[in-house]
Formats: structure tokens, sequence, C-alpha cells
């Protein structure tokens, strides 16, 4: 519990409309994306201006009370949950984009920006900002750094990262930081924006961000493939790949998902369809029509029982929208989901889709795909109920069950939701032993006190 006397003192710096403290508002503030975990905060404060940040870092840093940064909570990783109480730091008053450069290509933003506000905002200058995660509708720009996202497009386009020249982070002690800058190039000394990108908010606040920008694709074609078998769908994901073809993006929803949908939305979707493969191209005009009329010929060759392009826009619209439905027909479905996020390598796909089959039927858990297959980034869901000790011990193997048949592919451990407290258990299968011992090296340096965002990452020692 902090002291009224601290309370009172954030109060100061950010205006006491700006603090919340009662139990209600709280509680609120307890949860992220994840369906296990859950702690509220003694205090949710909303600051205004990177000022104000390091003003409250700098009382946090004397008290050593523990701060947990905090966009929209979507993450399904644990990640914003305050497992320490303590400060809550939530970003999403921090909301103007603060330029547009055309002839530079490039945005600069604050952290609590909504990712679909500014996606937005530079299309009306033709502009184009890849990174594509599913939560676009809420999650904002400073959380999709601190996660280092990914999405559909990201096979074609890269993640977040590749598109970050600049942070403004406040670190533990309240100092401002600025690293990068407004160039496309800039190789001096240690590159420092990769480590804070994907920092999961243990390092410090990101309060400015710098993103390139490409122009917009003139064009864009969307297909729909629906398969029998989800292992030839997997297997024509890299035949495309394999005849230099790369979508801009390759999604795949499972019949549960597709079900759910419907059940929820009604689209019109093909419900009996064992999986739906969906694919976009995009460039010139000539480039789109001759890669969608090879996509097509490909698809069928490999199986699909139905291979088309979506007739019109709306039609194009409304899979996509499907398709980002996916993860909340799914977190819907049962009273704990855990979805995992391993990533195998893309030509590996059909035998990992084959392996999670055997351990679908010997776990006895159904396990739910949906996924950005074009990247060999699969969501494999498991449904149960963490208030019976008895499915968490199962649930426990079989994650570590998935997770091993990923790594015994060439695979990682999570290729875009962090690890947060969801993905500890499994990380020091996932990373060398010296590797770890200098991240946490890293984390010590900045953060000598542990007070940004404790117990993420690593297991509490
Ligand atoms: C329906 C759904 C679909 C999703 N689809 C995708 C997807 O396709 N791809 C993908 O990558 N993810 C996906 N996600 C996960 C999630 O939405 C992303 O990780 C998103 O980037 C989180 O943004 P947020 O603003 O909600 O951050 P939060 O959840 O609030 O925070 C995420 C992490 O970043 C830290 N943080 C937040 N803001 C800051 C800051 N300013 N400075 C420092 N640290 C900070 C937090 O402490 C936390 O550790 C999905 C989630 C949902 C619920």
């Amino acid at each position: 519990m902090l002291q009224t006397e601290i309370i009172k003192q954030i109060e100061e710096i950010v205006g006491e409309k700006h603090v919340l403290t009662d139990k209600e508002d709280l509680a609120t503030y307890a949860y992220d994306g994840t369906t296990t975990w859950s702690h509220a905060p003694d205090v949710v404060v909303l600051p205004n201006s990177t000022e104000q940040i390091s003003r409250v870092m700098k009382l946090a840093h004397t008290h050593k009370i523990p701060v947990t940064p905090r966009g929209s909570g979507t993450n399904i990783s644990g990640g914003s949950v305050p497992v320490r109480g303590g400060i809550v730091l939530c970003t999403t008053k921090m909301n103007r984009i603060l330029d547009i450069n055309k002839a530079n290509l490039t945005a600069t933003v604050e952290p609590g920006v909504v990712l679909h506000d500014f996606n937005i905002r530079v299309a009306k200058e033709n502009l184009f900002y890849p990174p594509d995660p599913q939560s676009f509708l809420s999650c904002t720009l400073g959380g999709t750094v601190a996660e280092n996202s990914g999405g559909p497009l990201c096979i074609k386009y890269g993640v977040t990262k590749q598109y970050v020249l600049g942070l403004e982070v406040v670190l533990p002690d309240g100092y401002v930081l600025n690293i990068g800058g407004t160039t496309v190039k800039n190789r001096t000394g240690y590159d420092l924006l990769p480590l804070f990108t994907g920092s999961e908010g243990t390092l410090g606040i990101i309060t400015k961000i710098t993103l390139r920008l490409i122009p917009k694709p003139a064009a864009r074609k969307t297909m729909m493939a629906i398969f029998d078998d989800m292992i030839l769908a997997g297997a024509v994901v890299s035949d495309i790949l394999a005849n230099g073809i790369v979508p801009a993006k390759v999604e795949f929803v499972d019949n549960f998902v597709i079900r759910r949908i419907e059940e929820k939305m009604k689209l019109g979707l093909p419900v009996e369809a064992k999986t739906m493969l969906l694919i976009d191209v995009d460039g010139s005009q000539a480039a789109v029509e001759n890669e969608a009329e090879q996509i097509i010929k490909l698809l069928n060759a490999g199986g699909a029982k139905v291979a088309r392009l979506a007739k019109d826009e709306n039609e194009a619209n409304m899979f996509w929208k499907a398709r980002s439905a996916g993860f909340a027909a799914i977190y819907s479905a049962a009273s704990t989901v855990i979805a995992e996020d391993v990533t195998v390598p893309r030509d590996r796909l059909a035998e990992f889709i084959q392996k999670l089959d055997k351990i679908s039927s010997e776990s006895g858990f159904e396990i739910v795909l949906i996924g950005h297959a074009g990247d060999g980034n699969i969501h494999p869901s498991v449904f149960t109920n963490s208030r019976e000790k008895e499915d968490l011990d199962r649930l426990h193997n079989t994650l570590t069950a998935i997770f091993e048949a990923a790594l015994e592919l060439g695979g990682t451990l999570s290729g875009e939701h962090g690890i947060g407290l969801e993905k500890q258990r499994l990380l020091s299968k996932a990373l060398d032993p010296r590797a770890i011992e200098i991240m946490k090296s890293i984390k010590a340096v900045l953060d000598p006190d542990n007070i940004m965002n404790p117990d993420k990452i690593w297991e509490r020692e």
C-alpha cells in the first residue's frame, strides 16, 4: 500500500484528476489480455507529458516503488499486470501525432496514439505504416514498440523494430534518454533502439517515437482458399514462397474459429471449411495481377477445394474483418485460454501442424489454430479452466510439448506476444543461459533497484 503522502506528491505532478485510487478503478487496471493473471495496482497515474513521467519516475526511484507501464492493456503475455502493486503508469492521454514528414517519410508520435488512428492519419498523406497487430483498433504505438509487435503484413514488411528510427525513453531513475533520430541510416555506437524495442516495459517508459513510413502500395488483391486438410494448407504456403512470391499477408484460421466468428458476426463465411487461408498481394497493378494469378494456380495445385479472388473490396474487407476478430472469438470460448505464440521456420509449417495434431489427440485438449502462416508464427490456442488443478498440470505438459515441437523444427518460443508472465516458465529452454545472464546484467545496469515492471520476462528469484 502506498503512503498517502506519496500519492499526494504524484497528484501534485500530474493533477488530482489524473490519479486513480478508487478500488473499482484499480480493479480495471489489474488485468490485460490474458485470462490467467490479475493483480491490482496501488495507484493508476495518467500523465500528460514526458516531464511529468520523469518526475513520477524520480519519485518512484527515491522510494523504490514498482512502476508498470501500460498502453491499452491488450497484450496477451501478462506484461502490463502490476504483479507487485505500486504504480500503473498509463500513457493513453499522451496521444498526439506530433509530426508527419512526407519528404523524409517519417512520423513522430506520443506513445498513447492508437494504431488505428495513426493508420487513418498516415493514409490521408498516401503513406503507409505496415506493422499491424490485430488489436489495431485499441493498442497504442507505445505498446507495440514495447512488444515489438507484428501482424499479418510482417511476412513482406517486417515487424515494428524495422520501423523505429528514434525513441525518447524515461529511464527508471527519471533521466530522459534520446536514442536514434530521424535518419534511416545510423551507425553511431551500439544500436540501443532494438534493445528498448521489445523490452516489455522493463527498461524504461517510451515517451516519444519516430517511425519510418513507406508510400501506400498502389494496388492490392485478396484471395481466399479452402482446404480439407490443414497440413496441405501449410505446405502450399511454403510453395508460394519457394516460387519467389512474397505476399503481403498469408493468414489461416481453422474450422472452430470460422464457425465461432460466423456465430457472432454473421459474415457469410464458409462454415464447413476445415481450414481457410487468406492471402493479400500488394504493389503495382501489373505485379499484383501477375502474383495473384500465380498464387491461385499454386493453391489449386496444392489441393485447395476452393481458391478464388475476393469478389470485390467489400468481400475482401469482410475476410480481413473476420480474421481480426479471430482472437476475440477464441478468448471468449473458454474460462482459461492459453494462446501460444510459437514460430517455426516458414518451410517447416506443415510438419509443425502435423505435430500439433498429434499433441492434441494425445493430450485430449482441443487445440485451435489461428495465425500468421506466412511467417511461421502460429497461435495454437488451448482451452481449459485454470481453477481445475488437474487440468492445469495437464495444460503445462501440453504447452511444453507444443514449444518443444517448435524447437525441434528450429523454431522459437514467442514470435510477437513477448514473454511477460505467461511464458517465463519456458524461457530457459528457449535461450542460451549466457544470453539470459547478459539480459539480466543489462536490466541491472538500467534498473538496479528493479522497479521497472518487475517480475516480467524472468521468473522471480
Ligand atoms: C485481439 C488481439 C489481437 C492481437 N493480435 C496481435 C498481433 O497480431 N500481433 C501482435 O504482435 N500482438 C497482438 N496482440 C497483442 C497486443 O495487442 C500487442 O502486444 C500490442 O502491441 C499491445 O499494445 P497495448 O497498447 O495494448 O500495450 P499494453 O498491453 O498496455 O502493454 C504491453 C507491454 O508493453 C509495456 N508498455 C506499454 N506501453 C509502454 C510504454 N509507453 N513504454 C514502455 N513500455 C510500455 C507494458 O508494460 C507491457 O509489458 C493482440 C491482442 C489481442 C487482444
